[in-house]
């Protein structure tokens, strides 16, 4: 490739690690595989000066990766509530950053505008452009981690709602007197669903002898069971977790049935660790799952899809934001034209 050349920057500022990726843009405005990528741990404890930091870092090494490399926007994206117009996290559980405005901060430092993002909104974003969802009208993102995220798509765009928190699906109670989740309530799809719900069970399989590998992987500790801890309990055939991975799957299942019923969408889809690790069991468990509860006549209107852009779902999102953004703000429609391939499968 020649030196130089138009680039977007997107940050995915997780509790636990910055993902920052830089994607070469071509003539039609449309992103290309991620030219670079930088992944750091976030110092989530250390105060916000050395967050923005952590974050200058990432991207100026992006930057300095090619010479004549010119920059065309940078999209950030973190999780929680926030002011998208004004650059403002409102509030963020494990970032330690609450009303700080993250965009001008971290715009000053870099000498670059900078667009703040809901991090699980970007993912649907990046696959609706430039992944599993493009050329979709219709769709729907689930993004199945510590928690559950989700984003709404209606005709060809992102449906925010009325102030901007469209797609809490996490929070779709579907067992009324569930489990208690993060949230409050009880019953809520993470609740069942999320890694998060799979690891409370699994502990105490683990903990009774039920699951060796999976204790001899994570232990008791409940941070260390992570996809590929129960990945590798899967890959030995330990049935009791093969057990609470469907029940997981089930429920997937269940919200996915809800979701369907009253949007009528074209495609789901499912991204997250599990996901891609867990594999097809998984997935053809959530969706024998939602198929029986679908209404009459819908049961085959609906594809589900695995994400194709894995971890780079949420950077090329918050990039292809940032760089319509700023089209829209040069006058144009904002439409870059990698959604107008034909993308179907
Ligand atoms: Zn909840």
């Amino acid at each position: 490739m020649a030196e130089g050349g138009r680039y977007v920057i997107g940050v995915d500022l997780g509790a636990t690690k910055i993902l920052a990726a830089s994607f070469d843009v071509d003539k039609g405005g449309s992103i290309k595989a991620a030219s670079h990528e930088v992944k750091l741990r976030t110092p989530s404890d250390e105060g916000s000066e050395r967050l923005i930091d952590s974050l200058v870092e990432a991207v100026e090494s992006l930057r300095t990766a090619k010479a004549g490399f010119e920059c065309l926007g940078l999209g950030i994206a973190v999780p929680g509530p926030l002011d998208r117009e004004k650059g403002i996290v409102r509030y963020t559980p494990n970032l330690g950053l609450e009303n700080y405005p993250l965009a001008a901060t971290l715009g000053k430092r870099l000498g670059l505008e900078v667009r703040l993002e809901n991090d699980v909104q970007a993912g649907v974003y990046g696959e609706l452009k430039a992944g599993a969802l493009r050329g979709k009208k219709t769709a729907v993102g689930i993004f199945i981690g510590t928690g559950i995220g989700g984003g709404i798509v209606i005709d060809g765009k992102l449906f925010r709602g009325s102030t901007g928190s469209a797609g809490e699906i996490g929070h779709m109670i579907v067992h009324e007197g569930g489990p208690l989740c993060g949230c409050g309530n009880y019953g809520c799809l993470e609740a069942h669903a999320s890694r998060t719900a799979l690891a409370k069970d699994s502990i105490a399989l683990a903990a009774s002898g039920r699951a060796p590998k999976l204790l001899d992987e994570a232990g008791l500790s409940f941070r260390k069971y992570r996809s590929s801890a129960f990945a590798a309990s899967l890959n030995a055939k330990e049935a009791p977790i093969e057990k609470a991975v469907d029940r997981a799957a089930f429920w997937l299942g269940v919200g996915m049935a809800n979701l369907v019923n009253i949007l009528n969408p074209e495609a789901i889809v499912l991204g997250g660790g599990i996901v891609a690790r867990f594999g097809k069991r998984y997935v053809t468990v959530a969706r024998q799952a939602m198929r029986e509860r679908l209404m009459p006549g819908l049961a085959d209107s609906v594809e589900i899809l695995v994400s194709e852009l894995g971890d780079l779902a949420v950077p090329a999102g918050a990039a292809l934001m940032a760089l319509d953004h700023g089209a829209a703000q040069a006058g144009g429609d904002g439409n870059h034209g990698s959604g107008s391939g034909n993308g179907e499968k």
